[in-house]
């Protein structure tokens, strides 16, 4: 078998030359060389999706989903101390209690405590476009007035 480096990427995975590639620039960045998306099934039972014109693939969840996930972590949450307890460093947390006892595996908490933190991301992303979007129609709104002002100003016309 040749290096894989004297190979497109699709060769590496795929075994063979189905999927057109192209190089990667400078930038680090690729261009779109392929136009239809594809779902391709890998020897080892992976799938691959080609999706050109897709720029991000991103978590669609909120915080009901990730209690419905994580049930057992929702019905040890009660038994905190605070409420609105994160289970990450409050005192008192049954949470973690659990995970001290044995009786939650701490791989589970830290996935529950990942998922959160990346939903928490993901609000902060969506407000910051929300913020850009009326900001941007605020602007749109200043430079309509403006016009009329110029338009309406005396010895304009
Ligand atoms: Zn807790």
């Amino acid at each position: 078998m040749a290096p894989l480096a004297d190979k497109p990427i699709d060769a590496s995975l795929l075994g063979d030359l189905r999927l057109a590639t192209g190089p990667v620039g400078q930038a680090a960045k690729g261009r779109h060389t392929t136009t239809a998306r594809e779902l391709v099934r890998l020897s080892g039972g992976a799938l691959l999706i080609d999706t050109p014109g897709l720029r991000e693939l991103g978590l669609w969840a909120d915080e009901d989903s990730l209690d419905r996930t994580f049930d057992d972590i929702d019905a040890l949450a009660p038994g905190c101390r605070f409420p609105d307890c994160r289970h990450h460093q409050e005192p008192d947390c049954a949470v973690r209690g659990a995970v001290a006892t044995g009786r939650l595996d701490p791989e589970r908490l830290a996935s529950y405590l990942k998922l959160r933190h990346e939903l928490e991301v993901l609000e902060v992303r969506k407000d910051e476009k929300a913020r850009r979007l009326h900001e941007k129609s605020l602007g749109r709104d200043l430079a309509v007035r403006r016009q009329e002002v110029r338009r309406n100003k005396p010895g304009s016309r």
